[in-house]
């Protein structure tokens, strides 16, 4: 009998594979049943090995229980692109499975047939009724320039806010599905894909897969395996759709690519966007990245002329874009972060029977919610933040681990009676708000009024069918959503994004800028957006101020290249948590040490993280910094393999953050 040896990975944090065998030939991305210790775990072959005498010898290697599937969960591309992932993240290669296999497969044994329903391909005819508007001379150069895109070849669609960026994605989609290929299409955020998946059903008759985490495991296998099998050729997706198996894929697009949402930052933290682009390489087909506010990681290479740059710089309406303005605050009249004039302003864009949008980056009613008497402030006892204050559900709740607490009627102190709130989040705006404007609809839209399924759909309506309306809003009322009627936006809190210490804040707080000026003002020339602050004189808020996001960003690459900050040098946070505060420096201190040994090499740490303590974790971070992404990628190559015996690093958990888009 033949026996053959694979190198098999294993769901857990363990970073290297370990060799079974069997009579069996299987192919490499299956997943099968292997005894593990005195468990079963399911494992996925990563490839035959020629075994020498040593490993035939060896008694203690054991035989894989099963094959599961009759095909491989992973092939070509998309086992190559995980692989690469694995090794460019420095994360543990089971895991990098396991974050991409569909919830379903993941534990119980779950047998698949491949019949009838998806295995035959669906047709899309192309509804001709939904084309009746042409395309302004922008949007025609751009299809006809992006469908000319052969090989792996990424683009940079810039197209600012209303400039019809869906339009084009579209129209390519057509040109594939014409070609027998598919396409697979990110946004950023769930909240988006209703209206996209609606753009798109109306455009195409045909069934269109739609994958997010907040469809149920059964739904989303179904999609997962109509897409493999080749029923599905057109996927809507966030990013954990971005290796979605799809028969001859043709094209993928990463809409809004700028947006950090498209990095996961817990478990496996890898960016969807930049995966995107290996994958695309991999397969040697075209990649789009959308945005009216590209990052500047992608304007580098946009300049490195390594990525094509395709413009279309006017709204599809022919309007300008909403003239943003700065409000002085510092001698205003201000109650819960709103200034008098902001109020003044909010009256005369009613009285038209206009809706303004207000912008602020909390949810809850306050962050801080604390003892007038003895100073005694709310935190959450398993992390080290302070509890939001909820009022809706009369709840203290920590936005780190979610926990609520009951609010006390009397301080846990002094047992006085006499709490007041600092600060303000979307729940206090709209009560303020709402005692000015008593017959006004005030709708707020955050994560607390969006939990449930198709909720986001219905405000969206509401907003829609409403005249003059209030919206109060986090982030989520800031990315892709067009609200017609909305004359007025207003920035409560730029300054936060302005004095930041964060390495990207000016590039964050430029695109959350012209984002929110983006959502107001279709149709509309008098729309503006108020930006309130202390700061009227910053030389950056100024020169956002012109609307004229490339220029800015330019700027900011440029002072960057000179600094050398990313992304023209490489960065990688290694983060560390455990119970004790000595567990963590003991073994970040090592870390350090031979670390510093290397040279060309800027090492930070330990230092606390911002949040400290979370879960019931200490949690400390050494900051590292290269030159170039292949020396760094090398030296913690070496560094994993030497650690990895430490006893310091016995006592903590430890992971790698690569291209991190936060350093505290
Ligand atoms: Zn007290
Ligand atoms: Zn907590």
């Amino acid at each position: 009998m033949k026996i053959f040896f694979y190198d098999v990975a294993v769901p857990l944090p363990i970073r290297h594979c370990f060799t079974y065998k069997s009579d069996q030939l299987i192919r490499k991305g299956s997943r099968i049943v292997i005894p593990f210790g005195s468990r079963k775990l399911i494992g996925i072959i990563v490839k035959k090995i020629v075994p020498d005498e040593v490993i035939k010898k060896d008694k203690s290697i054991k035989y894989i229980d099963s094959v599961i599937d009759q095909f491989a969960l992973f092939e070509n591309s998309i086992f190559d692109t995980i692989i690469w992932a694995s090794e460019y993240y420095h994360h543990p290669i089971g895991e990098v499975f396991q974050s991409f296999i569909p919830t379903s497969l993941r534990k119980a044994k779950t047998n698949i047939d491949i019949d009838e329903s998806l295995v035959n391909n669906s047709i899309y005819e192309i509804e001709e009724v939904d084309k009746k508007f042409g395309l302004t001379s922008y949007q025609s150069k751009a299809v006809n320039r992006l469908s000319n895109l052969k090989g792996f070849k990424p683009a940079l669609l810039y197209g600012v806010t209303g400039s019809g960026k869906t339009e084009v994605y579209l129209r390519l989609t057509e040109d594939l599905i014409k070609k027998k290929k598919s396409v697979l299409i990110l946004v950023p955020e769930i909240n988006l894909t209703p209206q996209l998946l609606k753009r798109f059903e109306s455009r195409f008759k045909g069934e269109i897969g739609l994958y997010h985490s907040k469809q149920t495991p059964k739904k989303r296998l179904n999609t997962w395996l109509k897409a493999k099998f080749g029923k599905i050729n057109i996927v809507i997706g966030t990013r954990s759709s971005i290796l979605m198996p799809l028969k001859n894929l043709g094209l993928i697009i990463i809409d809004e690519e700028h947006d950090q949402s498209y990095r996961q930052s817990d478990g496996f933290k890898f960016s969807a966007r930049d995966v995107g682009i290996k994958r695309a390489q991999e397969e040697k087909i075209p990649i789009i990245l959308g945005s009216a506010t590209p990052s500047l990681q992608t304007l580098r290479l946009v300049q490195e002329k390594k990525y094509k740059k395709i413009d279309m710089l006017t709204r599809v309406d022919g309007k300008a874009p909403p003239r943003l303005i700065t409000m002085d605050i510092n001698n205003s009249n201000m109650e819960g972060g709103i200034a008098e004039e902001t109020v003044d302003a909010i009256k005369a864009t009613l009285k038209k029977n206009e809706q303004v949008l207000i912008f602020i980056n909390r949810r809850g009613f306050a962050p801080i919610f604390q003892c007038g008497q003895c100073g005694w402030v709310a935190e959450c006892k398993s992390c080290d933040s302070n509890l939001v204050y909820h009022q809706n559900k009369n709840r203290l709740i920590c936005h780190r681990c979610e926990s609520a607490y009951l609010a006390n009627n009397s301080c846990p102190e002094c047992n006085k009676k006499d709490f007041y709130f600092h600060g303000t989040g979307t729940e206090r705006i709209e009560e303020i708000l709402s005692n000015t404007f008593l017959d006004t609809p005030i709708i707020r839209v955050d994560q607390d009024s969006t939990k449930k399924v198709g909720s986001m759909d219905k405000i969206i309506q509401d907003i829609n069918s409403a005249d003059a309306a209030i919206l109060v809003g986090t982030q989520m009322l800031a990315k892709g959503h067009d609200f017609p009627k909305v004359t007025l936006s207003i920035i409560l809190n730029a300054d936060n994004g302005l004095i930041s210490p964060e390495i990207n804040a000016l590039e964050k707080i430029s695109q959350l800028l012209i984002q929110v000026s983006g959502r107001a003002g279709r149709n509309n020339n008098l729309a503006k957006v108020l930006i309130q602050t202390r700061y009227p004189d910053d030389i950056n808020l100024n020169k956002i101020k012109t609307g004229d996001y490339l220029s800015f960003a330019m700027q900011c690459l440029s002072k960057n290249k000179k600094i050398g900050l990313p992304p023209y040098s490489a960065m990688c946070m290694l983060r560390c948590s455990s119970p004790t505060q000595k567990n963590n420096i003991n073994f970040l201190n090592k870390a350090v040490r031979e670390l510093n040994k290397k040279s060309d090499l800027s090492v930070i740490g330990p230092l606390p993280s911002l949040i400290s303590k979370s879960k019931g974790n200490f949690r400390h971070n050494v900051y590292i910094q290269a030159n170039q992404k292949s020396q760094l990628n090398r030296i913690l190559k070496r560094l994993i393999k030497e650690l990895s015996d430490w006893p310091e690093s016995k006592k903590v958990k430890w992971t790698f953050d690569i291209d991190p888009i936060e350093i505290n």
